[in-house]
């Protein structure tokens, strides 16, 4: 089929945006895929955070935020995608391949940063659907694990295959020439899909209450004293995450005034 992505490599674009060259695509599934583009040397942004991120549509630069899941340290970015039926900008987003041009904001920013939160013990990063994005960028970057002793990552998704990014990103490690050694002793992963058979059906919440993730991962119960945390999903995922860790004792920090754990949005509803 041939690319409908409206990239008008002639056109003069904003000062605050540039544009970047589409090296790699994959395809997860019907509803998610993920994509490597070139990174300006200008481009410094701290791992976790998010940038705008586009085309031209119509003539006019179409964006919208975006996650980049690869570490600070990388010479490219990386991102990973919804494809929303109907959606301005991803219906046409979802047919890029290599050598197109996209629209790439000039400054990063989030609350998902390391600076945002007190040390601790651990870190735990709770994440639903494309929410996992700003964390594969963590759990690249040796600094998550200069700060943490321990680092737990979880992913909840609907069906088991919106799990096989993460999968992929975590069997890489393994054998990952920077942090494969720092991510076999420190990183722990806890998955579940919530709307078909797999090991473990159900929300991250539930597997919090009922001490399932504690006793599956082997680590104490979450507390304040040892636990810091960082939780991207949707709106209902977050405030759910946000109201357990509240019990638990923990409070909501920022970069401004870094606490015990922090939150984003992975899509606005
Ligand atoms: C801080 C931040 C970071 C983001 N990072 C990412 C990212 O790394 N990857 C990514 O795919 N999206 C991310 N998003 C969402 C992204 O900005 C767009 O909404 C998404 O690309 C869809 O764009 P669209 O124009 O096609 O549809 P939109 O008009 O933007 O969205 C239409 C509807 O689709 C649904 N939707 C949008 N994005 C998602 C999503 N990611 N998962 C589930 N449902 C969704 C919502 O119901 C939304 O109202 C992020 C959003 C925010 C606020």
């Amino acid at each position: 089929m041939k690319s409908p992505v409206l990239t008008n490599q002639d056109k003069p674009i904003p000062a605050s945006l540039t544009h970047e060259t589409v090296l790699s695509v994959h395809h997860w599934t019907d509803k998610l895929f993920s994509f490597r583009i070139s990174r300006p040397q200008a481009f410094r942004f701290r791992s976790g955070e998010f940038v705008m991120l586009g085309l031209f549509a119509e003539g006019v630069p179409l964006l919208r935020a975006y996650s980049m899941t690869s570490p600070s340290w990388d010479d490219t970015l990386e991102f990973y995608s919804i494809k929303v039926p109907h959606g301005p900008l991803t219906s046409q987003l979802q047919h890029i391949k290599p050598g197109d041009k996209l629209l790439l904001g000039k400054k990063a920013t989030g609350t998902l940063s390391l600076d945002s939160l007190t040390p601790s013990k651990s870190l735990y990063l709770f994440s639903t659907g494309t929410g996992f994005a700003p964390f594969a960028s963590l759990i690249r970057d040796p600094e998550t694990y200069d700060k943490f002793e321990r680092v737990i990552l979880t992913h909840t998704c609907r069906a088991v295959d919106e799990l096989a990014f993460g999968k992929s990103i975590l069997t890489a490690l393994k054998t990952d020439p920077l942090v494969g050694e720092l991510t076999n002793n420190c990183l722990l992963y806890f998955d579940s899909v919530t709307q078909e058979p797999y090991r473990r059906v159900g929300r991250i919440t539930k597997f919090i209450e009922n001490e399932t993730l504690s006793n599956i991962i082997g680590q104490p119960p979450i507390s304040q004293n040892s636990t810091r945390a960082m939780i991207c999903g949707s709106i209902e995922m977050t405030q759910d995450m946000s109201t357990v860790l509240k019990k638990l004792g923990l409070s909501a920090g920022s970069a401004a005034k870094p606490a015990d754990f922090v939150v984003e949005r992975a899509f606005v509803d």
